[in-house]
Order: C-alpha cells, then sequence, then structure tokens
C-alpha cells in the first residue's frame, strides 16, 4: 500500500538571478513500511526534500500525498496537526527543548495537541529508548547518543506513519550510531512504519530496503536492496 506519493515536486530559493533550484522536478512513491535510505553529495537538495515531506518547507510546485492527503491543500493549523500525529521527525542535531526534561520533551507532541499523556505507554517507550533512568534530565545533561534517543520518542510518541530523519547519526560514533539506527529499525518493523532516512554513512544506507540518490535537486538512482 502506498503511504507517500511525491508528484513533480520542485523547490527554488530566492528569486532572481541568486535564485536557487533545490529541488527540479522530483516524484516517487513509498509504500507503507518501507525503509528508504536517501544519500547524494552536499547541496544537492536531500534536506529540502526531507522538509517537504515533512510538511515543514512548502514546495515551489508540485504535490505531497500522505496517506491520501495532499498535505499542502491542508491550512496551517490543519497541517501542524497532521503533522504532529502522522509525522515523526528527526534532526541531526536533536533540536530538543533545553528547560524541559526528558520525560517532557518525549510527550511533547501530545501536550501540544491537548492530548491524555498515556504515562504507562510512555514509560515503556523510555524504556525501550534506554531512558528510564534519566527521565528527569535536561538535555544538556545528556550525552549525544541520549540526546537523539530523546528526540526519536518525541518522533515516535505518536505512533506516526511516516518517520522522516536528516542525518540522525550524523553527529554520533558508530556505535552509538548503529544504536540509534535498530531503534528506527525496531519501530519501523515492529508498527509496519515507513521510514526514511538521509545518510552519509554507506553502512546505514546498506540497511534500507531501497536507496534513492539525489544529485542536483533530482533523482539519478532508485535501487532496490536485495538481500
Ligand atoms: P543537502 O541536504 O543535500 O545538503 P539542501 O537541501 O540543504 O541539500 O540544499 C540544496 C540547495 O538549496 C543548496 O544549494 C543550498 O545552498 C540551497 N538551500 C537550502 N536551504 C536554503 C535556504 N533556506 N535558502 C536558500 N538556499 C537554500
Ligand atoms: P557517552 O559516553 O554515552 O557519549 P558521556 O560521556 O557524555 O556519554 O556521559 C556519560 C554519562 O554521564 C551519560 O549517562 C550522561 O547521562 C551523563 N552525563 C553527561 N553529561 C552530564 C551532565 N552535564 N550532567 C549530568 N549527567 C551527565
Amino acid at each position: 500500500m502506498e503511504i507517500l506519493k511525491v508528484e513533480h515536486v520542485s523547490k527554488v530559493y530566492g528569486e532572481g538571478p541568486t535564485a536557487v533550484k533545490a529541488l527540479d522536478d522530483i516524484s516517487f512513491s513509498v509504500n507503507k513500511g518501507e525503509f528508504v535510505a536517501i544519500i547524494g553529495p552536499s547541496g544537492s537538495g536531500k534536506s529540502t526534500l526531507l522538509h517537504i515531506l515533512g510538511g515543514v518547507d512548502y514546495p515551489s510546485s508540485g504535490n505531497v500525498y500522505i496517506d491520501q492527503t495532499n498535505i499542502y491543500d491542508l491550512n496551517e493549523t490543519q497541517l501542524a496537526v497532521f503533522r504532529r500525529r502522522q509525522i515523526g521527525l528527526i534532526y541531526q542535531f536533536y533540536n530538543l527543548m533545553p528547560v524541559l526534561n526528558v520525560r517532557e520533551n518525549v510527550a511533547l507532541p501530545l501536550l501540544l495537541d491537548h492530548r491524555k499523556v498515556d504515562e504507562a505507554q510512555l514509560d515503556e517507550l523510555l524504556k525501550t529508548l534506554g531512558l528510564s533512568e534519566r527521565v528527569n534530565h535536561l538535555p544538556n545533561e545528556l550525552s549525544g547518543g541520549q540526546q537523539q534517543r530523546v528526540s526519536i520518542g518525541r518522533a515516535l510518541i505518536n505512533y506516526p506513519a511516516l518517520v522522516l530523519a536528516d542525518e540522525p547519526t550524523g553527529n554520533l560514533d558508530g556505535k552509538n550510531s548503529q544504536e540509534i539506527l535498530e531503534l528506527l529499525k525496531l519501530s519501523n518493523k515492529k508498527y509496519n512504519q515507513t521510514l526514511i532516512v538521509i545518510t552519509h554513512d554507506e553502512k546505514i544506507a546498506l540497511q534500507a530496503d531501497r536507496i534513492i540518490s539525489i544529485e542536483d535537486g533530482r533523482i539519478m538512482k532508485d535501487e532496490v536492496i536485495r538481500r
């Protein structure tokens, strides 16, 4: 079943002679439960694409359908709600709220939605993430790997259909990188979540079901990994 459909998406930053075409007519689809790696040189448009898939940056033209919803047809309020419920976003530098503790950072999407926090579910998630001993700590009291696990918790708390990660291991050593990837793969398999990860790390890309290569804002290669 198709969960994501990208149709003729282009993105231009700026105007006139200094305009930059970051994405040039990108189209592809992703099935529910697929794990896709996006690779390509720096400046090729990977982050722009991920932000457009995540509903945080508007395309200049084209459409993005998530679970049949044309997300850029939604108004801003509807899109914000859709994003919190259906999309989990993970960044290289975590983007945690510095004044909130681990528990509060993970529960944030629920709190923003005025939804009740299921404390037992939250405890279970924190345990899976290996954060049970750190629930009252602030982000700056955590190691990089721990901060990334908090940001994964925040991305997964709503069981989103789509998990998008922009270089989630880019700031971590090999051991921490693989641990983070294992957590993402676990959730991908257990909940049949769709996982899209931008990475420079070949060891990570080769664990995906499919690798999409981007160059100069275009898809150069789209290959299924057979194992
Ligand atoms: P990647 O993630 O592959 O490194 P990006 O999507 O970050 O690539 O960038 C693609 C192109 O768009 C680059 O040329 C970059 O300089 C440009 N770009 C990215 N964000 C902006 C922005 N906010 N304003 C202007 N240009 C941008
Ligand atoms: P790692 O070896 O995993 O990169 P660190 O050496 O940064 O981790 O930290 C080791 C442990 O000390 C971690 O469990 C972390 O939670 C804790 N820690 C790190 N920095 C602080 C701090 N400023 N305050 C309290 N605890 C900290």
